[in-house]
């Protein structure tokens, strides 16, 4: 059946792959996208499709249109971009989810909230399972992101629980691939790039902090399985790759695959920086048969090849 579908955030890193995905099977997608982290380069390759509409549209304002289902992924989400307009991140999150929220329930859409590791802080209790509460600091420069994704979820709940809401929500764990803004401080992304250019590989902290890494095309799988499971199933599901690397071990694998000069540069460790940051999977696993298939090597390979094709395109990047 085909559907028409609302990405908010369709212009990011995962918004873009995911508008591709849903168009490739045949449904009719609008992104809506303020543009404030996205870029138009992650979706002109889309723009041909008539099934493709584009709306330049901040959430936290009211938005009226018709949809079978909403995937909410509009929000900054590298620390150097929200730390930067903390008070909008909160705003995108609160305000923004509120709305997305009352449009669903007007239209009586489904609509898929995406969370993230974020919420459970620094913590205590590894690998993180869905019922951990998290070790989050509330007035921290995280906060804005953590608070803000914390108190979207209670919305998603509140609106099931009062309005009967047809609603999913998902805790994304650490994602990267084509598409990630070259210049968003990223842990990939700033590697990558730095690696190519035979700079320093900038280390914060003596890199024994861990992230499990997650290639985009399986998070993008995982989203939409979410999305497609019976009304009961609602989450907070985890979504990530159960693989944990430290974040020395990163620093090597790309200098290793792009035979770079780099040398490693150890800088400070930024305030809240969580340890260690691994998912429990088994809830993906049994309720939406999902697990990550693509290797931290192979999924670095595709993005390492797409970073260098920026740089051939514009070596000033
Ligand atoms: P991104 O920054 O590349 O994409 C976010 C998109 O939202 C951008 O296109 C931006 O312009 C748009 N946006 C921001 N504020 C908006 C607003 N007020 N109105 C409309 N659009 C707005 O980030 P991403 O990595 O693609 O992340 C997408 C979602 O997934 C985010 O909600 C993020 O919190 C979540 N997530 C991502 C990761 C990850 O590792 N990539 C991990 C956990 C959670
Ligand atoms: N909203 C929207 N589009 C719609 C319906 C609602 O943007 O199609 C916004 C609306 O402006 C409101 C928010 O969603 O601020 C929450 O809507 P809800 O109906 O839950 O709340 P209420 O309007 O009753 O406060
Ligand atoms: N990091 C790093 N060098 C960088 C960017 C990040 O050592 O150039 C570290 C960062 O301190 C953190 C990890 O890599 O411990 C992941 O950082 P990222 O910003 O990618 O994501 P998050 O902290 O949100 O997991």
């Amino acid at each position: 059946m085909k559907n028409r579908i609302i990405v908010t955030g369709g212009a990011g890193f995962l918004g873009s792959h995911l508008c591709e995905r849903l168009l490739g099977e045949g449904h009719e997608v609008i992104c809506v996208d303020n543009f404030f982290t996205g870029q138009k380069r992650n979706i002109v390759h889309l723009m041909d499709n008539p099934y493709f509409e584009v709306l330049r549209h901040d959430i936290c304002f009211p938005l009226y249109l018709e949809a079978d289902e909403i995937y909410n992924l509009a929000c900054p989400a590298s620390p150097i971009h929200y730390q930067r307009h903390p008070t909008q991140t909160t705003k995108v999150n609160v305000n923004g989810s509120t709305n997305m929220l009352g449009l669903a329930k007007r239209i009586g859409a489904k609509i898929l909230q995406a969370s993230t590791s974020e919420v459970y802080g620094d913590p205590t209790v590894h690998p993180q399972k869905e019922d951990y509460w998290g070790n989050v600091n509330p007035i921290g420069p995280r906060s804005c992101y953590d608070e803000g994704k914390r108190c979207a979820e209670t919305l998603f709940m509140d609106y099931r629980k009062q309005h009967q809401l047809g609603i999913k929500i998902v805790r994304i764990f650490n994602t990267y691939g084509p598409h990630m803004h070259p210049h968003d401080g990223r842990v990939v992304s700033n590697f990558i790039m730095q690696a190519l250019r035979n700079k320093s590989i900038s280390i914060y902290g003596n890199g024994s902090q861990t992230r499990s890494f997650c290639y985009c095309d399986d998070l993008i799988d995982g989203l939409v399985r979410m999305m497609r499971t019976p009304d009961d199933i609602i989450g907070p599901t985890n979504l990530g790759n159960p693989n944990e690397f430290t974040i020395k071990q990163l620093a090597e694998q790309v200098i290793e695959l792009i035979g770079s000069k780099s040398r490693i540069d150890y800088l400070p460790l930024p305030q809240d920086d969580p340890k260690q940051r691994c998912p429990d999977i088994t809830k993906a696993r049994t309720e939406l048969g999902w697990q990550p298939t693509v290797e931290l090597k192979e999924g670095l390979i595709k993005t390492i090849a797409y970073f260098d094709g920026l740089l051939t395109e514009n070596p000033n990047l």
